[in-house]
């Protein structure tokens, strides 16, 4: 059992103290976590440059101290937009030994921020603000340095108040198997983020049938995480996640160590 997207208060919008987070995941019998920070440069956006990345290193250490031999703990961060800030993310990953790299989409065009309503209401069409989003993850796919991309549906978890029900990601085929295809052929993976489920939603970003379409386009590195940013939703569902994963054809998900994926088997759940 594994949390592979944990934020703590190293991230902007986390308040959570790390060994909380720890604390909980072990409680939930978890034996491995990633702690995911926001790394963000986009000047309209709250976590921009807000990482301390030495600081948070040293209170990993202090926390790989304390929980050894009872969790394993992978020093990670979720990279918005790195297809968009080259030349930032390579240094901050060439500076410290980080484990695990989530890839993310927040900001779509450099300017639309994905998390707010008017993202729904400012093309004219609900459909065409999708669209820019899952045409900008081939962007992130064939140029990003990272490990794993993550919530793939990510406004999804927004819109539903524009949009009602009407939402079905199976009319964006066509967008998301080139970025799914980049990814398989670069090695790269995609995650099952299950924080819509622990908020009452269907399906998880991106739901079951994306990951299908990853299983057949080649993709075999996946991983599922919570985007919990407080002790109360680590590791929420992640059993939902691993019988997903099953359900799309994915026997093993992919654990990491110093970015070097290795393949684990699901147990049966
Ligand atoms: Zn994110
Ligand atoms: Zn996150």
């Amino acid at each position: 059992m594994i949390d592979y997207h944990i934020h703590t208060r190293f991230s902007q919008d986390s308040d959570a103290e790390m060994e909380a987070q720890c604390e909980a995941a072990i409680s939930l019998g978890l034996s491995e976590v990633a702690f995911t920070e926001h790394e963000d440069y986009n000047p309209g956006d709250p976590t921009s440059f807000y990482f301390q990345h030495a600081d948070y290193m040293r209170e990993l250490e202090r926390c790989r101290a304390a929980f050894d031999g009872r969790l394993k703990i992978l020093a990670g961060i979720e990279i918005s937009e790195p297809h968009r800030y080259p030349r930032e993310a390579g240094a901050v990953l060439a500076s410290h030994p980080w484990d695990f790299v989530l890839g993310s989409l927040h900001w779509v065009d450099g300017q639309h921020n994905a998390f707010l309503r008017d993202f729904f209401t400012k093309f004219g069409d609900w459909r065409a603000s999708f669209r820019m989003y899952f045409g900008e993850l081939l962007d992130l796919a064939r140029d990003g340095d990272f490990d794993v991309m993550s919530h793939i549906d990510y406004p999804a978890r927004y819109g539903h108040t524009v949009y009602g029900d009407a939402y079905d990601i199976a009319e964006y085929e066509d967008l998301l198997r080139p970025a799914l295809r980049m990814l398989a052929s670069r090695g790269k993976g995609i995650e099952i983020n299950t924080n819509p489920l622990w908020r009452n939603k269907a399906h998880p970003n991106p739901p079951g049938i994306v990951v299908r379409w990853f299983r057949e386009e080649g993709g075999k590195i996946l991983t599922v995480g919570s985007d919990s940013h407080r002790p109360a939703t680590t590791g929420a569902h992640i059993q939902t996640a691993l019988r997903l994963a099953r359900e799309a054809g994915f026997t093993q998900v992919a654990t990491f160590e110093r970015r070097v994926p290795r393949l684990v088997d699901i147990p049966e759940v």
